[in-house]
Order: structure tokens, then sequence, then C-alpha cells
């Protein structure tokens, strides 16, 4: 399997592009860091997970993580991986300097751990959780909980998890059944079973912190009366540190398609101790502020993979030589077909187009709350609305997407598992299903963000997109089709806007709801990559690689973004064809 080379020139050009780097690190909360830090980080990264965190993905695909005696045993390379994770500080970038953090911007953070997710799908998910137990538990945790866990997490000498899903409580999280008992010293007792947690029980660390959903007494059905405790593993002794044996048993962990070695557990909670988060019956709106976050996250995984199995195919078409391409005399390596090149093109074009998308919403988040003003932050948090379930779903069917051309690229190769393209399939295969299904994103987006201000969000960043294009005739004809391209597509998204928005049948609405999201994120990608070669074309006669970035975005003009209009009139078919076929005649035949 080839090795990973983090794509730092295309990072750096995003950051700068699209997220304009420099203006989020001069607001005053990020006085502390500057540019040249940011790209010396950007180099040691870069280093750390090529060198020391890729070579364990296919160990932990082949080797797994396993129950043994009631605990969970991770591959033996990750121990090692872990604690050099540890010692050089990746896991504290964005922390909070309060806690031991370095309080860089996330979307500092967003760029390392792209690299992290790369280099090793299954291992990011146990920072990549463990991050968003810190920022819920730093804006919505008491002061006792901050100063107990915090650190901690922050340095990664502890892990988080997200623990919300049970056997009756999948996408509908109301359906919450554990239980969350008021002792007597004011701690709960938490009872329960709790499926598929992610990273719910390991060998890495000596504690681990569950954010556990469950019901007190008598709360209020569905997802008003659902409250949030955190249930470490060791309950800590007065010195904080790790002593009693909380009561949570590892009952299982799951046998999966992929991320081997991302041990899914199940746990029971047997009268565990748990602490409180904020108010009784409030815990869903807390989880959201660690769901939201890890729905970005997630999208990144959807572009990391992608990013992997692409540099995996392209190495693999230089060198397998079939058939003779035009002009040339023996067999030729395959990536000179139009064919395999046109799968690489959209390998490339899709994977930069994600980056834009994903780089994008984090910097909007980082806004929202460093931003100087009250009415910009509050402009960037809408942004950031609109954007999470595009870059959630959006990224991640395309990541699967990629990796699945990345297997035909190497023909029959791609289909034995010793190529490592089978395992970015497979391991890529989870992230549109976990953190709420691309469906669920979907009606998040159709039912709730369309609305928003009265369709005025979703309005403001068509207009941005159409205002933009317009100013690409300044490009003169390097740009004419992705000027050409942008446009149509921005009108067809708009008139598919408008019908959902105005249309009273919410069961229609909902009928055209992927279809619709699939044209949001495709026209969005196109966006992204235009604005990258607006830049890139001044400097694209002496520079290749500047060439290539101009090059990518009329590709994916002409090739990807017609996609918009296959999708339009599935948004407006409504809901009748969907349920015209009876249920008798669905499946295996009457
Ligand atoms: C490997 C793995 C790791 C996971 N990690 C965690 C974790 O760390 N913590 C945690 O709490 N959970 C975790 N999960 C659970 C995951 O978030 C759920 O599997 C997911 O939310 C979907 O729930 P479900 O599996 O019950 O599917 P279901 O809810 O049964 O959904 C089945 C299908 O029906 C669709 N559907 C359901 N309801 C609706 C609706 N109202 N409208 C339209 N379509 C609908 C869904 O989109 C999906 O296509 C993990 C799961 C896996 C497999």
């Amino acid at each position: 399997m080839a090795g990973y080379t983090p794509p730092t020139r295309d990072i750096a050009f995003t950051l700068r592009t699209i997220c304009d780097i420099d203006s989020i690190i001069s607001l005053p909360d990020f006085d502390h860091v500057d540019g040249d830090m940011v790209d010396g980080m950007l180099g040691e990264a870069s280093r750390f997970f090529s060198e020391v965190i890729a070579p364990t993905n296919e160990i932990g695909d082949t080797v797994g993580s396993h129950l043994v005696d009631g605990e969970v045993r991770t591959p033996d390379a990750f121990k090692d991986a872990w604690s050099k994770y540890v010692d050089s500080g990746w896991g504290a970038v964005t922390g909070s300097p309060a806690y031991g953090g370095h309080g860089f911007p996330k979307t500092i953070g967003l760029s390392i751990s792209e690299m992290m997710t790369s280099a090793n799908l299954a291992f990011s998910l146990c920072p990549m959780l463990t991050g968003s137990a810190i920022t819920l538990l730093t804006r919505h945790g008491t002061d006792a909980l901050r100063e107990q866990f915090l650190e901690n997490l922050i340095t990664g000498v502890w892990t988080g998890t997200m623990v919300l899903t049970e056997p009756e409580a999948g996408s509908d999280v109301g359906a919450v059944r554990a239980k969350a008992v008021r002792a007597d010293d004011g701690t709960y007792r938490i009872s329960g079973t709790k499926i598929f947690i992610t990273w719910g029980d390991h060998d890495l660390v000596d504690n681990i912190i569950h954010l556990v959903l469950a019901r007190t007494p008598d709360a209020p059905a569905g997802t008003k009366g659902i409250s949030l405790f955190l249930v470490p593993k060791f309950i800590l002794d007065d010195e904080g540190r790790p002593s009693d044996r909380n009561a949570i048993e590892t009952v299982s962990v799951e046998h999966k398609l992929g991320i081997h070695a991302s041990p899914t557990c199940v746990l029971s909670f047997e009268g565990a101790t748990g602490y409180l988060i904020g108010e009784e019956n409030r815990g869903m709106a807390y989880m959201f502020t660690m769901m939201n976050q890890a729905r970005l996250e997630v999208g990144l995984e959807g572009m990391a993979i992608a990013e992997r199995a692409y540099q995996l195919a392209a190495s693999y078409a230089k060198d397998r030589r079939q058939g003779r391409a035009a002009g040339s005399e023996g067999p030729s390596p395959i990536i000179e077909h139009p064919d395999v090149r046109r799968m690489l093109m959209t390998m490339k074009a899709t994977t930069e187009a994600m980056r834009g998308l994903v780089y994008d919403a984090v910097a909007a988040e980082d806004r929202s709350h460093h931003a100087s003003t009250a009415a910009e932050r509050e402009t960037a948090l809408d942004r950031l609305a609109l954007l999470t379930p595009i870059t959630k779903a959006w990224c991640t069917d395309r990541g699967c997407e990629v990796a699945s051309i990345g297997i035909q690229v190497h023909g029959g190769m791609g289909f034995i598992e010793e190529t490592g393209a089978a395992q970015f399939y497979r391991d890529a295969r989870i992230t549109p299903i976990y953190e709420g299904t691309n469906g669920i994103q979907a009606l998040d987006l159709v039912m709730r963000k369309l609305p928003m201000h009265e369709g005025a969000l979703i309005g403001g960043y068509l207009d941005e997109i159409a205002t933009f294009t317009e100013s690409l005739s300044a490009a003169g004809d390097a740009l004419v089709d992705v000027r050409r391209e942008l446009s149509s597509a921005v009108a067809a998204v708009r008139k598919a806007t408008e019908w959902l928005n105005g249309s009273t049948d919410s069961v229609a609405r909902m009928a055209g709801a992927t279809p619709y999201q699939d044209m949001l994120g495709t026209l969005a990608g196109g966006y992204y990559l235009a604005r990258q070669a607006a830049v890139a074309v001044a400097d694209a006669d002496h520079d290749p690689w500047m060439a290539a970035k101009v090059a990518t975005a009329r590709f994916y003009a002409m090739h990807l973004l017609p996609r918009v209009h296959a999708c339009a009139d599935a948004v407006v078919a409504g809901s009748e064809i969907l349920f015209a076929v009876r249920d008798e005649f669905m499946g295996a035949e009457a």
C-alpha cells in the first residue's frame, strides 16, 4: 500500500483563499498566533501524521480492536502512536489555554484533523470525539467539572465519548430510555444499555469520560425529557486521580465492514455514578453542541478519506500498464487512457471541492465565536447552521463515491485487499450513517435551515455565489466554462429552493430533501473551486500547480456541476411517486 503525502500546499491555499486565515488569526482572541507559527505547525503535522500515524492504518484494519476479559485491546501499534500523539501535543492545539490547550483557531485544528484522518480514520475517531466532548464541557459544564476533567481531556491523557444510541433509539434520539436517578449527594445513578459507542472502551488511556443521554424519573416524553450526564469509567479520588471502577460493563465490540481498529462498543450502565451537565431535561440542547462539531468532523472524514483514495489510485495509474494510449507504441500507463483520466480528475476535483466546503464551514464556526462584533458573530453562526448538514452529508456521500472510483481505477486489484483501495472504501462507508444519517441531514437542511430568516439565509448564500460568478468575467476566457456552468447551476438551485420554501406540502418537501442536498452540495463544491481558480489564474502561466487548480475547476464545471440539473426534477417531484408502489410489492415477490 502506498503511503500518505499530506496535501500541504492545497491545505494552505484553501486556508488563504476560502477561509481568509489571516483575518481569523488577527482576531483579538488569537493574538498569540501568527502566520509563521501556523506554517511551522502544518509542516510538523505533515511529518508526524505521514510518518507516525499513517503506517498504523493497515495494521489497524487487519488486527482490529477486540474485547478480552471485559476490556478492549487495541492493536499494539496504536499504543505507541497514541503516546507520541499525546507527547507531541496535537490534541491540545485548539484547547483553552486555561486548561493546558494552545488556543489556536478551529480552522487550524481542522488542517491537523484532516491529516490525522487521512492517515488513519479509525485512530482519528478517538481524538475527534474527545474534541467534541471538550467543546461540550467547556460550554456547558460546571466550573467543578471543568476543573476535574478538562485538562486531561485536552492533553489527551484521557479520552471522551458520545453516548446516545440505544437499540430502540437510533435516528429517533427522543426514544432514549436509559434512566438517571438523583442520589442524596447530588450525583445520579445511570442505568441502561447503549450501543454503537465509538471508542467506548480501550487501553490507550487510564480514564474514559462518557457523555451520556438519559432520562430522570417523571421526565417529559421525547427530546424534551432528556438530560446529559458525565460518567467516567473510573471515578476520581480527592486528588483528581482515577480510582474506583464505575459500574459500566463493556458487553461486546461489534464486527464491522470497516474502521476495524475503532472499537464500537455495547456498554451496559448498571447504576453508574454520573454528574449532571447543565439542567435536567435540557440535555439535547447541550448534546447538539457536541453533535454539530462532530458533524463537521465527519464531513471532514469524507474528504480526508477521498484524498487518501485519490493518492493511491493516481500512484497505481502511473505504474500499471495496459493497452496502448493514442499515439503510443508499447503498453501505456493506464493514466494515459481518457476514461482513467476522467476517473482521476473526478476524484481530484471532488476532493478539493469538499476541502473548500469543510474549511469554509469551520472558518464560520471560528468567526461565530471570535469575530469582533455581535453582528459578525451572528452572521457566521447562521452560515455555520446552513453549511453543517451539507458538509456532513455531501462530503460523506462523495467520500464513498471517490473511494469507490479508487477501486475502479485499480481494476481487479482494487477488489483485492492488499492494494489498500478496498480498506478506504470499507472505512468510508460508515460516514454517511453515523452522526445523523445523511437522510436526517437532508431533512434538517430542507425543513429547518431553508426556512431560516424566511428564506433569506439560503437566499443570501445563493446571491453570494451569483455575484461571485458574475465577477469571473474579469478572468476573460480562462474561466468562461466555469462562469457559464456556475451561472446555470445557481439558477437551478434557486428555482428548487423557491419551490421547497413555497410548498405547504411537508411530505413533498421531505421527499425532495436528499436530491436538494445533492444539488446544493454540488453547487457549493463548484463555487469553492471557482473561487480558488479565480486566484490561481493570475499565476497559471508560470506555475504548473496553479494551472492545475484552474484546470480542476474547469473539469468540475464541465463534468460534475451539470449533476445539479439532474437532481432538479426529483426535488420538485413530490411524494406521490415514492408511495405509488404498495408495501406488499416492495421486496420479495408476494
Ligand atoms: C460504527 C458506528 C459507530 C457509531 N458511533 C456512535 C457513537 O459513538 N455514539 C452514539 O451514540 N452512536 C453511535 N453510532 C450510532 C449511529 O449514530 C446510528 O447508527 C445512526 O444515528 C442511525 O441510527 P440507526 O442505526 O438506529 O438507524 P435507523 O434510525 O434505524 O435508520 C435506518 C434508516 O432509516 C432512515 N430514517 C430513520 N428515521 C427517519 C426519519 N424520521 N426520516 C427519514 N428517514 C429516517 C435513516 O436515514 C436510515 O437510512 C454509531 C454507529 C455505527 C455503525
